[in-house]
């Protein structure tokens, strides 16, 4: 590694993750950070669930496997050493009709070979011994998965940079990357700063920023509103910790779930709805560019066409709370329409390669000393100390 400075363009938790692990194995580098927005964490790192996966869904071997299941060991660390919120609150898995069972049977398989620490299966009886206002006939039980703050984490990787001397520039999008032979040029607004190495991980502009780069149209982002549904005061105490439905395989990301939040805030959520605008977070916000973006990847038709009743469902579901919550109170039947109150919402970057694909892994790219996230979906909070391992050794190999 040359002793020139490295860039990072984004400042939410896989970037600052990766500064961080940058300045512990380089002391002598210095790392800088450049984020658009005025505060570190606006989008997807301050807008998840707060949930530290235990690695009960991803395919055995797949890099969200592995970078999950030692993500979440670094990151428990990290929290309790730094005095960081960190609740090993457990998950159900919830089969609530017999027709779940088979899928639940294939979930306890892949959790197994992910070798999730203390996966139990229960009966219904168990399952009201854990939650006891949750139904179901049967479920996994993940007593390691945890809550925590994702954007209280994310500012001490930053604060962990700054004191190796470090940059977090915010308010600094970079709008232009030169890459010419032994150096790279970033243009933020009037300015430009030349870097030796540089990581690019924006989140959902992570297509727009590579692709100039790492020449790669493909993947392209499409986002997904998560909105969430607050519970009432009233009824928080019958949801002790994470009660999730079993996940249908051709949509992992689909199926609002029950989580207790560190803050002491219990929500329903998030459904995923297609967004108009990549970083728009009322329903009402619409940015052309960001549907041209989609409306015009021939990957965006092909999904719609096979996809649509599931998108249809959706929709009619953030709409109405009471369609909402008909799914949801399957699983906490005390808990209906009348008892939450809409909440907040994040927006997935899914990424969809041109044949109309989701795609489920992480995806790292690299070119002429430009490493490129273009895919960073959930768990990438939990993995994202790992994930920086992962990156970081890439580098030094190359
Ligand atoms: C609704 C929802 C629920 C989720 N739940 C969980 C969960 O419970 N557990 C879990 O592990 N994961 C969860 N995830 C996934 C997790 O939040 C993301 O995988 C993770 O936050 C990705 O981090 P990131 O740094 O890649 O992206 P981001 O947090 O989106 O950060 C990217 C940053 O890049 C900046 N940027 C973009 N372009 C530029 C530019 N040109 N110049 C400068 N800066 C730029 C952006 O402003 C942004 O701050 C969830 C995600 C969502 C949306």
């Amino acid at each position: 590694m040359s002793d020139s400075p490295i860039g990072i363009v984004g400042g939410g938790i896989v970037g600052l993750a990766v500064g961080r692990e940058l300045t512990l194995r380089y002391p002598g580098v210095e790392v800088q950070v450049f984020e658009k927005e005025d505060e570190l964490a606006s989008h997807q790192t301050g807008n998840n669930s707060g949930v530290v996966h235990a690695g009960i869904y991803y395919q055995p071997g797949s890099l969200k496997a592995q970078l999950c299941t030692r993500g979440r060991v670094l990151l428990r660390e990290f929290c309790l050493e730094r005095d960081l919120p960190y609740d090993e609150v457990g998950k159900l898995v919830v089969a609530v009709d017999p027709s779940e069972m088979g899928r639940l049977d294939a979930l306890e398989r892949t959790a197994r070979e992910n070798q999730v620490p203390g996966l139990r299966r229960v009966d219904g009886r168990e399952i009201n011994e854990i939650e006891p206002h949750a139904e179901g006939i049967a479920a996994l039980h993940s007593p390691a998965t945890a809550i925590t703050d994702f954007a209280a984490v994310a500012r001490a990787y930053a604060s962990d940079i700054e004191a190796a001397g470090g940059t977090i520039r915010l308010s600094t999008e970079v709008t232009r990357i030169n890459v010419s032979a032994g150096s790279i040029e970033l243009t933020t607004g009037a300015a430009t700063h030349r870097v030796g190495r540089l990581v690019i991980c924006a989140g959902l502009q992570a297509d727009r920023v590579s692709a100039p780069v790492d020449g790669e149209p493909s993947p392209r982002i499409v986002p997904f509103r998560g909105e969430y549904m607050d519970i009432s005061p009233a009824k928080r105490d019958l949801v002790r910790g994470l009660i999730y439905p079993v996940p249908d395989p051709r949509y992992p990301f689909l199926g609002v779930h029950f989580t207790r939040r560190v803050s002491g805030v219990v929500d329903v959520g998030p459904n995923a709805v297609l967004a108009l605008d990549r970083e728009g977070y009322r329903r009402s916000d619409v940015r052309l560019a960001d549907v041209a973006n989609y409306a015009t990847w021939p990957g965006f038709w092909r999904m719609a066409r096979t996809h649509w009743r599931t998108g249809i469902k959706e929709v009619r579901g953030s709409l109405s709370i009471r369609s909402y919550m008909q799914e949801a109170s399957r699983y906490v039947p005390e808990i209906g329409a009348a008892d939450v109150e809409r909440g907040g919402v994040g927006i997935r970057a899914q990424a969809l390669d041109r044949d109309g694909s989701l795609v489920d892994d992480f995806r790292i790219n690299e070119t002429n000393g430009v490493v490129s996230v273009r895919n960073a979906p959930s768990p990438a909070a939990t993995s994202s100390l790992a994930i920086a391992e992962h990156v970081v050794d890439r580098m030094t190999q190359s």
